[in-house]
């Protein structure tokens, strides 16, 4: 009986039980699936959203006009000139135009370093070629020449440690550092930090064995007759001397010279100089979160360039697409949960004081920035999004289900990677700081150079940039990220 009693009262409550398992997996499964159907409508729905977002760039895009507002207007702007305080201006006036609101300048100090009218370099009384000028500018930073110059014999290495060698025989001379960006590179970025120690060190170094000024291989891929301009470096307690970039042609002309006669002279003559520190701003504009307008989504690129060319692709491209993207989405009647914020940077060429700044401000003050995109790689075609994060992490990897959104543009690359110079201070913020990847293989053509001008920039190319930064945008600002300490 009791044998029986708890055989029926066992099967009985395995039948409850049973019966309590089934609609326990029937609505885990129902569960499951209204989240799968929610999820899949809400990745269906983005895809709508962004082939709208392609199409509004691409039809009514205003990146292009804006852009050559500020090349052709307002010019070259290197921090501190007068075309960078007129930068600043275009960047209040565009961001009001385009419809953003709390448009507002952040006040900061920067280095005002200017070029002068002269710089020149000439090979003097050569046996085989006689007195032949060469093409240079000032390196960023550098100290002028005495007024007639400084004659010296030519020394050509290829890297520090060949300097080192050369100890107290390269007293008094010019190091001619002549390594070129390594062609094999896939990634011109790579061949780029691959040679430019030789620019922002080299005079450091060069100084330590007494050299007296420094010439430096253009910073470029290609074989042309510009000099590329970029930031060079002193430090405490080592001699400070002229340093100026050679055109590539003219590295290959003076490299097959020296060569052949070791006592090639050089007079080199520049009368760049420093001055004291000058007033400067980002410049921030927004479209304000619905649901959460205390954490920020942010867009940027800087608004300095150096002081050759426009600085079309750098970074002109990157400031007006921050600005479109979130055009596009006021325009399209687009309303993101959270705030996204273009801010224009300044002064990241030579001293990175307005991504610094902007950084302090944001650890001191707030507002809560969840995510940050960056465009300084160029206005080419977009590519996809450097993400600077580790592939495990929960952020990582959520981002990284969106990039089929700009697969209908290729450009749906997303990597673990490096995001933005200016951005990158955000990081230790618990911000996620990403970059607009792009094809990259003209970049070098025209960086820091006489040849990034306006016309160098495709209007479409520009555009989809623009459109993929607004689309990623929009979704990290309704969508948000786990929280950092869950990474
Ligand atoms: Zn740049």
């Amino acid at each position: 009986m009791i044998i029986t009693n708890s055989g029926r009262q066992f099967h009985l409550s395995l039948e409850k039980h049973m019966r309590l398992t089934s609609k326990f997996f029937f609505l885990l499964t129902l569960l499951l699936t209204i989240s799968s159907v929610r999820s899949q409508n809400s990745q269906h729905d983005y895809q709508e959203t962004a082939n709208k977002i392609f199409d509004t760039a691409l039809q009514e895009g205003q990146a292009y006009e804006m852009l050559k507002e500020l090349c052709l207007d307002v010019g070259p702007r290197l921090s501190g000139s007068p075309e960078a305080a007129a930068a600043v201006e275009w960047g209040r006036q565009t961001m009001e135009k385009a419809g953003l609101t709390n448009v507002h300048l952040q006040a900061l100090t920067v280095p005002h370093w200017v070029r002068g009218s002269v710089e020149e370099a000439t090979i003097l009384n050569s046996i085989s070629v006689g007195s032949v000028p060469l093409t240079v500018c000032a390196l960023g930073g550098s100290i002028s020449t005495p007024t007639l110059g400084i004659t010296a014999k030519i020394i050509e290495v290829n890297n520090f440690d060949q300097v080192r060698e050369l100890g107290e025989k390269a007293r008094g001379s010019i190091i001619f550092y002549n390594r070129p960006l390594d062609k094999t590179k896939r990634k011109t970025f790579s061949a780029y930090s691959g040679a430019v120690d030789q620019r922002s060190r080299g005079a450091i170094e060069a100084a330590k064995v007494g050299a007296v000024a420094v010439l430096v291989r253009s910073m470029t891929t290609r074989e042309d007759d510009v000099p590329h301009t970029g930031a060079m470096n002193y430090t405490a307690g080592v001699p400070q001397i002229p340093a100026a970039a050679i055109s590539t042609v003219d590295a290959n002309f003076l490299s097959a010279l020296v060569k052949k006669d070791s006592t090639v002279n050089v007079n080199l003559k520049l009368n760049c100089q420093s001055l004291p520190d000058a007033p400067s701003a980002n410049v921030i504009g927004e479209i304000t979160g619905t649901e959460l307008p205390d954490e920020v989504v942010l867009l940027g690129g800087h608004l300095d360039s150096w002081d050759k060319g426009h600085g079309a692709h750098d970074d002109g491209a990157g400031c007006v697409q921050s600005i479109e993207a979130i055009r596009l989405l006021q325009s399209m009647g687009l309303k993101p949960k959270r705030t996204i914020r273009a801010v224009l940077f300044m002064n990241e060429e030579n001293g990175l004081r307005g991504g610094k700044d902007y950084a302090q401000r944001v650890a001191a003050n707030g507002p809560k920035h969840i995510a940050a995109i960056e465009s300084d790689r160029g206005g080419f075609t977009p590519r996809g999004i450097s993400i600077q994060a580790e592939p495990t992490t929960a952020a990582f990897k959520k981002v990284m289900g969106w990039a089929p959104l700009l697969s209908a543009i290729n450009a749906d690359h997303f990597e673990s990677g490096g995001s933005g110079a200016d951005i990158s201070s955000l990081k230790k913020n618990g911000t996620l700081t990403m970059g607009l990847l792009v094809d990259s293989h003209r970049y070098f053509d025209y960086h820091h150079s006489d040849n990034d001008t306006f016309d160098k920039v495709n209007e479409r190319e520009l555009q989809l940039g623009a459109a993929g930064m607004a689309i990623i945008a929009y979704v990290l600002a309704n969508e948000g990220l786990p929280a950092p300490e869950h990474n």
